[in-house]
């Protein structure tokens, strides 16, 4: 195994007759047999090959094979969104009468997931808060079958000890899914704490550039067949197109997420001196209540930055209102920097109570730091908040 950074760029399926230097695209839906033994032992799974795309396609075993260096995974499977990988991941895992232990700040769909869809099949869940595992682990049943958890959180910027959580899972014996999207593969590596699977959305800082939906679940192989057993059927895999934008992009994670950090770093630092700033969360601020685990877990802070303008849901709306470079959008994750008012839009449909419990008053701001100057990107903050 090759540096982080050397898998990214080296890893590469096959090559053409063309000998081409960069990633070919594989745009086919199936592929063709030899003769009437070559079809029959393809379907036998008695060789690896590619068969028909909602199996396998070369460019997306290409970008499954590379998450899963970056990972340290045995097997994955690529997914047409981050929501897909998601939901097939479980459904492939859960029967009915199970449990799912879940921590309460997870992205909004999968909540949703939990909660309006997985009990139409007899799956239950229960929620337990990120800063006390130990009451998390007393909500584990005889019916729990999965931990699930996200690290950093979106979009509190809370941060979760997953060795902690790790050692629980074994423990009890349970299945620890981790949702690594925030912080991506060069940041944080969950299956060193113990995760069985790790989940991503691709559409995040995996493709980097706001173009493309995708998701990938990486983990042990036995675990991976049954996702791949139940994914081959219900059909949710990856385009080759996108397969490939994203096996492309790869290629920057590391230059990419270090200017990240930079510049996210450099917003919170600004962010702390301002007086009409009441709080700021980044992992790698000392004053996060989590700092020593994030140090711990993650190689750098991350992207994201959250704070609160002082003066409520006005003082938010107004500041919203104010910013001129940045954008106002709902990704994340992307070479430009955006802006998001949770309490008015992404979690407007949850009452107070529990947009508190997932760390967002009404006059919280999330940033998703992008990667154009530091200089440009403090400017019309500062010019928003005066
Ligand atoms: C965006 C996101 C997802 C869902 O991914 P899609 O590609 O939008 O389906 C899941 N988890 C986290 C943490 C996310 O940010």
């Amino acid at each position: 195994m090759k540096k982080f950074e050397t898998e990214a760029i080296r890893t590469q399926t096959e090559r053409t007759q063309f000998l081409e230097h960069s990633t070919p695209m594989y745009l086919t839906s199936s592929f063709v047999f030899n003769d009437a033994e070559d079809m029959r032992a393809s379907f036998a799974e008695e060789k690896e090959r590619n068969i028909y795309t909602r199996y396998s396609n070369p460019t997306c075993n290409e970008f499954v094979e590379k998450v899963c260096k970056m990972e340290g995974a045995e097997s994955g499977f690529a997914f047409a969104s981050g929501m897909a990988a998601v939901f097939s991941t479980l459904a492939a895992l859960v029967e009915t009468g199970d449990h799912i232990l879940s921590a309460r700040s997870i992205f909004g769909s999968t909540h949703t997931l939990f909660t309006n869809f997985l009990p139409k099949w007899g799956v239950t869940s229960s929620y337990f808060s990120i800063d006390d595992l130990d009451a998390a682990e007393a909500l584990i049943t005889p019916k729990t079958k999965i931990i699930y958890a996200e690290s950093p959180t979106n979009p509190g910027v809370d941060v979760l000890d997953l060795e902690k959580l790790g050692q629980i899972a074994k423990k009890h014996n349970l299945i620890f899914i981790v949702d690594n999207c925030f912080a991506t593969p060069y940041l944080q590596q969950p299956i060193k704490f113990g995760a069985d699977l790790v989940i991503h959305s691709g559409t995040k800082l995996m493709d980097g550039q706001g173009r493309v939906l995708a998701g990938i679940t990486v983990g042990s192989a036995d675990l991976m067949d049954k996702v791949y057993r139940f994914s081959r059927i219900t059909g949710p895999a990856l385009s080759p197109f996108n397969a490939w934008v994203l096996t492309k992009s790869l290629e920057t994670l590391a230059v990419r997420l270090d200017r990240h950090c930079e510049n996210a770093l450099k917003l919170a630092q600004f962010l702390e001196d301002h007086p009409k700033v009441s709080w700021v969360k980044y992992p790698f601020l000392k004053s996060h209540p989590m700092y020593e685990v994030a140090k711990k877990q993650m190689k750098a802070g991350g992207s994201i930055v959250a704070f609160e303008v002082k003066g409520g849901l006005e003082a938010g709306k107004k500041f919203f209102d104010s910013i001129k470079l940045l954008s106002l959008s709902a990704n994340l994750g992307d070479s430009r920097s955006i802006v998001t008012h949770p309490a008015s839009t992404t979690h407007s449909k949850l009452s107070v109570e529990e947009r508190l419990e997932s760390g967002i008053t009404d006059g919280s701001v999330r940033v998703s730091v992008g990667l154009e100057h530091i200089d440009d990107i403090i400017a019309d903050i500062k010019q928003a908040l005066s």
